[in-house]
């Protein structure tokens, strides 16, 4: 099995959970899910459609606004913005514009506007993306590419970390969509990939990657 981010030959197996079996990269750490193993294109939009996000849910919107603040203590106010798999609401573009931020929305899935990835930003939020994507590092090299010039990259997801003993029951682990995960390991890898040079944790799984020079 190759590494679907570093493409890195050496993986070994990591876990098998009744039909789903999960590898590990050897030089990034990375967890991740054969692809030969991912449910279909239209299984996984089933998926999203099911997801309680609507503009009516105040638990979500208190959670969009929670990141909002984070990023905009790091973020310079009037920074452009792309909200990358936004997923069915445009919910997170209009709280960053309430934070003074002119963002736009791009999702595979509900909001295919690919205009939008024509333009280049300042910043590029991945919020609970990152772990669903079926090529990581195709994604990452095409919005990397729509970074200004010491653009901020902010993903949001859950770190593998020691703390998880019980992968197999991990909760993040148990969502089939959720095809790869993250270590510190695998984030400096990431960094080391797509040109940044460090990266700071700012907020509860929220991560900013970005140059410092
Ligand atoms: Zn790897």
């Amino acid at each position: 099995m190759i590494c679907p981010l570093c493409h890195h030959e050496k993986t070994n197996l990591y876990e098998r959970v009744q039909d789903r079996t999960y590898y590990q990269c050897e030089l990034c750490s990375l967890v991740f899910v054969p692809r030969v193993e991912l449910i279909s294109f239209q299984h996984e939009k089933e998926r999203y459609e099911n997801h309680q996000n609507s503009e009516d849910n105040s638990d979500y919107i208190k959670y969009l606004a929670a990141i909002a603040e984070k990023i905009s203590s790091k973020v310079t106010r009037g920074s452009t913005g792309l909200d990358f798999g936004c997923g069915k609401s445009l919910l997170m573009e209009k709280i960053l514009g309430q934070y003074g931020f002119s963002v736009s929305s791009y999702d595979l899935f509900f909001h295919p506007n690919e205009s939008v990835l024509e333009k280049k930003y300042d910043f590029i939020l991945l919020s609970e993306v990152i772990e669903h994507l079926r090529d990581p590092d195709e994604v990452l090299r095409k919005i990397s590419g729509l970074l200004k010039e010491k653009g901020s990259l902010i993903i949001k997801t859950k770190l593998l970390t020691n703390e998880i003993k019980d992968f197999k029951n991990w909760f993040y682990r148990r969502d089939i969509t959720h095809v790869q995960f993250f270590s510190e390991k695998s984030f400096l890898k990431l960094g080391h990939l797509f040109q940044f040079e460090v990266y700071e944790e700012i907020g509860e799984d929220l991560f900013i990657f970005r140059n410092n020079g």
